[in-house]
């Protein structure tokens, strides 16, 4: 009933996924619309706010960051441990980094409270012509729609460097996370 629901509610989303997936990146590109090549972006911060608009619902995101906590798997799990989404990287460009998601995917439904959404997002897409070309193993498209289906997640692919995607990532998951919780 959604009368019933309060309105300034935010909803916690929180991203996931193996070092320099760029998970700050997407961040910095869906929150300031900019993006940093080559350098470690430290936003200094826990937390990022966006209101999207949701089925013509303003809906305001708090969005987490777990940049360089990788290592930390009790602090990158008290972040999962109160989630309504996950926003789960990986590198298109980096064939261990998408191996590792089974590994995310474990650890968010271990300590979240119930199957909470999960977006599974192929990034760095801009990259992945150039990087065929250099002989790298790269992700196709199909192998990360398959893997999503697997765990009923939602997929896309995205590039923070160029944009496209951030925004139609993050609203699929807004709409899936309003409508769960
Ligand atoms: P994090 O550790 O997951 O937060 O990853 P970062 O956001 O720090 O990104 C790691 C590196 O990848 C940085 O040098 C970024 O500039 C770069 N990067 C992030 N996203 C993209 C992308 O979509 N395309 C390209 N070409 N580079 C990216």
């Amino acid at each position: 009933d959604r009368s019933q629901q309060p309105t300034d509610r935010a909803y916690r989303v929180v991203l996931a996924g193996d070092a320099a997936v760029g998970k700050s990146s997407f961040l910095l590109r869906l929150c300031k619309n900019e993006f940093i090549d080559n350098t470690k972006a430290t936003l200094g911060v826990d937390f990022q706010m966006k209101t999207l608009v949701v089925d013509g619902e303003p809906t305001v995101l708090q969005l987490w960051d777990t940049a360089g906590q990788e290592r930390f798997r009790s602090i990158a799990k008290s972040y999962f441990r109160r989630a309504d989404g996950v926003l789960l990287l990986y590198d298109v460009t980096c064939e261990r980094s998408f191996l590792n998601v089974r590994e995310w995917v474990d650890m968010i439904e271990d300590v979240s409270q119930d199957d909470i959404p999960i977006m599974l997002v192929g990034n760095k897409c801009d990259l992945r012509p150039e990087a065929i070309q250099d002989g790298i193993t790269c992700i196709p498209t199909s192998y990360g729609e398959k893997l999503a289906m697997t765990y009923s997640a939602l997929f896309c692919e995205t590039s923070a460097k160029d944009g496209s995607n951030i925004i139609e990532a993050v609203l699929h998951l807004a709409r899936e996370v309003t409508k769960h919780t």
